[in-house]
Order: structure tokens, then C-alpha cells, then sequence
């Protein structure tokens, strides 16, 4: 396999591309709109720089260098332009599972059979989207992490119909690429984005329930390792989209009440307070920089929990997850630490309590 098709070209698709051409593959990328196409190269130029200014080369080799990677990117204006070409093709374009459907049903019709066929989804059922091809046992999940040049995991997530041999030959590409795979079932979340669902979930618990403080939470997270406290973390990914990923896990997983999304992140984000992007979440953003915590989440509680406390509370509902998960096969438990150090960067004193 030395051709990768990527349809879809906006943040995951160019990042995903980029990490192929690093690797010295072929990248052939479709998007609906013309103008995507224009920003994944201009992009992919710059993280190819990027990439080869920490390599050991001089001025004239570095240019080289990212010329050489960058001649590797093509246009295909039509979905089977890159169906006949490539050996494995990446979807990465809305998460829509209609429109995933679509693609995968044209992608399945047109490339031939023994092309791998993969979904960057973060949430949607791989089966599903696996059964609107004539070739289920060739389709499975690769989800990477944002941004794809420098997050190392990719979850691996099979289908109830994909077969072994698919799935070797995709984390034998993964691991091509520079990045580690880990095997998850095709359960609601995967693997980080359900066990680490009560990261933010029970920080916003100890808000509802008036025992500890957003900046509180924040700092004692921080102290105890973990690169993000809880609150930083939603601001910065946008509230939208953790809550969406929040619904998704807890709809999917039939309602459970430990994982209930939080009636404050339900308000904040009718509200259009969604983090940094918007100016405003829990904290207060001016030119892209990080103010004071909102005046609403500025009163401290009369007796608040130490930072021992609020770590043990995380952490414990972390642990709880994680254990579910196990028992419910989404994943080895190996596996469940690795997602969690690379997908969540979480500190190695927490994980070895896993
Ligand atoms: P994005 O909005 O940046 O890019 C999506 C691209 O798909 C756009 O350029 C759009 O024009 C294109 N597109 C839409 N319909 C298309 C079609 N029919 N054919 C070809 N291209 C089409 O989105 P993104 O953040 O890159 O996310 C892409 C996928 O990756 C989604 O499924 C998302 O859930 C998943 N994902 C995102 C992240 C993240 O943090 N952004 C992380 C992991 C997975």
C-alpha cells in the first residue's frame, strides 16, 4: 500500500494526509468544495516545514525535503478518481452518518475489492456505516486524534462484519505512519472518548453540587500532572463539541445516570457560550488569550473540597469507567491505558492505578 485516498479535506483529512506524505506515501484528496482542497495543501506545506525543521537536515535539504513530500499530494476532482487509485481510503468528512453512507456505498461500488475502506468518525457506528457497502468485511473505523501530526494514537475499531485480515493490514499502515494503534469495539465513545468522558462530567458534578470551583478543579487537576484541567480542556475543544460527544456516549450507552450530560454545559451552550472560540465559556478569552474565570463561576464555595479530594473524586470516576469498559469489551486493558496516556496525555502515576 502506497496510495491513500482521503475524502473529506478539512482539519482531520489534511492532518491524516499530512502524516501519509510524512511517512513517503502517496496522497490522493477529494473534497466537495474546491476551496478545502486549497487550504489542506497550504497547510499540509506548512506542517511538512514544520516537520522537516526538526529534522537533522541543512537549508537546501529541508526545501528539498518538503518539496519532495509535498509532489506527493494530488487532486482528484471526482470520488472515483481516488477509488481506482489508492489502496486504502480515509474518510474524514462530515460526521453525518446519511452522508458517510453515501460516500461508502459510492466507495464500495467503484474501488476494487481488496481496497481498505476507513471511517475517521468519532461517534458513529462502523457497522452501519459498513453496511452500505457490498463489502463489509474491507471497512473499518481509524480514528485519529486532533491535530493528527502530533497526537500518536489512532483507535482501530472494527465492524461486526470486517475481517482479521483487514484490521492487521490497517494497523500494519498505522504503525507505518508513526503512530500507535489500539483495538476498540464499536461501542459508543470508542475508547478515550467514553473512559475519559467523567473527566469533564464529574468536574461539572463538584460545580452542580456547590463543592469545588471551576479554577479550583482546574489547579489541582493541573498539580496532579494531567496537561489540561477540566474546564480548560472544554473551553478549549469547544463546549459544543464535548457536549455533543457527551450526548452521543450516554444516549449510545442506554442513559446511564453516572454519565448524564450536565444541565450548566446544556445552558452555556444554548447560550452560545462555547470556550475559546466564542470568546467566552468558563473562562473569559481577549485576542485568543485566556482572561479571568467567568464571574459566574468566580464565588467560591464556603468549605470546598481539598485538591487531594477533587483529584480522588476524578480520578475514581475515570477508574469506574475504565472497568466498565473492560467488562463490556471495548477494549484490553493495555489498551485502555495506552488510549489513555497518548489520546488524553494523562500522567503515568494516575494510569498505573488502572
Ligand atoms: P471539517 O469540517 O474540518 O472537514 C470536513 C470536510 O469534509 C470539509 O472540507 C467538507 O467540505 C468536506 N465534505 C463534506 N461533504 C463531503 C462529501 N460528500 N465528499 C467529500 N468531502 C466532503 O471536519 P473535521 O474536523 O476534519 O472532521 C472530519 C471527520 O473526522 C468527522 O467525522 C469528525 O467527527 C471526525 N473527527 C474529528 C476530530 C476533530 O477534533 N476535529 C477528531 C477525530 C475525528
Amino acid at each position: 500500500m502506497t496510495i491513500v485516498g482521503i475524502v473529506g479535506a478539512g482539519v482531520m483529512g489534511a492532518g491524516i494526509a499530512q502524516v501519509a506524505l510524512e511517512a513517503g506515501w502517496e496522497v490522493v484528496l477529494h473534497d466537495v468544495d474546491p476551496d478545502a482542497i486549497e487550504r489542506a495543501r497550504d497547510s499540509v506545506r506548512q506542517g511538512l516545514a514544520r516537520r522537516a525543521a526538526r529534522l537533522d537536515l541543512d537549508d537546501d535539504s529541508i526545501e528539498a525535503w518538503v518539496d519532495g513530500r509535498a509532489a506527493g499530494l494530488r487532486h482528484a476532482h471526482v470520488l472515483d478518481g481516488l477509488a481506482t487509485e489508492a489502496s486504502l481510503i480515509i474518510e474524514a468528512a462530515l460526521e453525518d452518518l446519511y452522508l458517510k453512507r453515501t460516500i461508502f456505498r459510492a466507495l464500495g461500488a467503484e474501488a476494487s475489492p481488496e481496497v481498505i475502506l476507513a471511517s475517521n468518525t468519532s461517534a458513529l457506528s462502523i457497522s452501519e456505516i459498513a453496511k452500505a457497502t457490498d463489502r463489509p468485511d474491507r471497512v473499518l473505523g481509524l480514528h485519529f486524534f486532533n491535530p493528527v501530526p502530533l497526537m500518536a494514537l489512532v483507535e482501530v475499531v472494527p465492524g461486526s462484519s470486517t475481517a482479521p485480515e483487514t484490521v492487521e493490514r490497517a494497523e500494519d499502515v498505522v504503525r507505518a505512519w508513526g503512530k500507535t494503534p489500539v483495538r476498540s469495539a464499536d461501542r459508543p465513545g470508542f475508547i478515550v472518548n467514553r473512559v475519559n468522558r467523567p473527566y469533564t462530567i464529574e468536574a461539572l458534578r463538584m460545580v452542580e453540587d456547590g463543592v469545588a470551583d471551576v479554577v479550583g478543579i482546574d489547579d489541582a487537576m493541573r498539580q496532579a500532572g494531567f496537561p489540561l484541567g477540566p474546564f480548560e480542556l472544554m473551553d478549549l475543544s469547544g463546549l459544543d463539541v464535548n457536549l455533543a460527544a457527551a450526548r452521543g456516549v450516554w444516549s449510545g450507552l442506554g442513559e446511564p445516570a453516572r454519565l448524564q450530560p450536565s444541565r450548566i454545559q446544556e445552558r452555556l451552550v444554548a447560550t452560545g457560550r462555547l470556550g475559546r472560540k466564542s470568546g467566552a465559556g468558563f473562562y473569559r478569552y481577549a485576542d485568543g488569550r485566556r482572561g479571568e474565570v467567568d464571574p459566574e463561576f468566580a464565588r467560591r464555595p464556603g468549605r470546598p473540597l481539598g485538591a487531594d479530594k477533587i483529584r480522588a473524586r476524578i480520578e475514581a470516576a475515570i477508574v469506574e469507567e475504565a472497568r466498565f469498559a473492560i467488562d463490556d469489551g471495548v477494549a484490553s486493558p493495555d489498551d485502555v491505558v495506552t488510549a489513555l496516556r497518548l489520546g488524553a496525555g494523562h500522567p503515568d502515576r494516575f494510569l498505573a492505578t488502572l
